[in-house]
């Protein structure tokens, strides 16, 4: 279908674009890579009048080293997470989601903002930037503000920024002497997700000093499973001690179901991927 007539800009500076969303209607929207808007439009599920194009503010693209962290550009595409080399040296986890987003196409429009702005419950990288305790940066009217995941996803396709407000960059501590891993389960290959897991685990001696594990579709927003993470500090990096810990992954979430799965499936899913994903980041046998 052809989207309803919107009008359209596309501003060469952080403030311009601030700007032109501010002076716009509660129906002004940013765009970025359109991978999630422009269907929506199609098929008339978004009526925006005006679209502010993202398109030509270079400075939001890209990683820059920030000492213990990474600071990445929330136009920086899915393809250029999973190569640039900051991002594999040190939040492996990102690159390693974001390779199993949809398809090649998709990758090389969509962008980190736009999958985190979006908020969609299936999406893979709202879990992954929870477990990895990420601090989101957003621009508006009255200047930056930090974000923290859990503050952020607020509801199905639905986030703490404010009309006027930009996503501009993730800041992402780095990962010394963390393993990692996301494990996500479709039903086609290069699908969404029924469930994901993300996991970052850092082992010393034998045992599991610390882990951080959130889930992806197990709610309207990504789920921390915090009675896991209660569970393997300190335990032993078995394959066998880790999957135990794994079966409260889903002790306080609400999965949804749909065609692609039962609730109950889903509960199970997330136990099975959790005991695979935390056995694979602690580097248990
Ligand atoms: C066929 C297909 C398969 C897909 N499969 C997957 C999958 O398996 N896993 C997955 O995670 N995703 C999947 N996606 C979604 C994809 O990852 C999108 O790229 C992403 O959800 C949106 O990023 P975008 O840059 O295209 O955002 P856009 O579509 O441009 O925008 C999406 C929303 O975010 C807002 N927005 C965008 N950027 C900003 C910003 N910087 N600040 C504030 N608001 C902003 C827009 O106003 C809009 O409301 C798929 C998409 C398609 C089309």
């Amino acid at each position: 279908m052809i989207p309803a007539k919107f009008d359209y800009v596309r501003p060469d500076s952080l403030d311009e674009a601030v700007r032109a969303l501010a002076s716009g209607s509660d129906d002004t929207k940013v765009i970025a890579g359109g991978q999630s808007l422009l269907p929506m439009l199609r098929l008339r599920l978004a009526y925006p009048d005006k679209l502010v194009d993202l398109g030509g503010l270079g400075d939001l693209r890209g990683v820059r080293d920030a000492g213990d962290a990474l600071e990445i550009g929330a136009l920086t595409t899915h393809y250029e997470l999973t190569r640039d080399p900051m991002i594999a040296a040190h939040c492996g986890l990102l690159a390693q989601a974001a390779a199993t987003i949809a398809d090649p196409a998709v990758r090389h429009r969509g962008t980190l903002g736009g999958a985190l702005a979006h908020a969609d419950p299936a999406a893979d990288l709202p879990a992954v930037i929870t477990a990895l305790d990420a601090t989101l940066i957003a621009h508006g009217p009255s200047g930056s503000r930090e974000i923290r995941p859990a503050d952020f996803f607020v509801d199905f396709l639905t986030t703490s920024l404010t009309p006027g407000e930009i996503l501009t960059a993730v800041r992402v501590p780095k990962l010394a002497g963390w393993g990692y891993r996301y494990e996500k389960f479709s039903v086609t290959a290069q699908a969404w997700a029924v469930v994901g897991v993300a996991a970052v685990a850092r082992r010393s001696n034998g045992h599991v000093e610390r882990a951080r594990v959130a889930l992806t579709n197990m709610g309207s927003v990504p789920v921390r499973a915090l009675a896991v993470e209660a569970a393997v500090s300190g335990a032993e990096a078995s394959a066998a001690g880790l999957a135990a810990a794994a079966t409260h992954a889903d002790e306080g979430t609400t999965p949804p179901s749909d065609l692609r799965g039962a609730a109950d499936y889903r509960r199970h899913l997330a136990q099975v991927l959790t005991a695979r994903a935390l056995a694979a980041a602690a580097g248990a046998s």
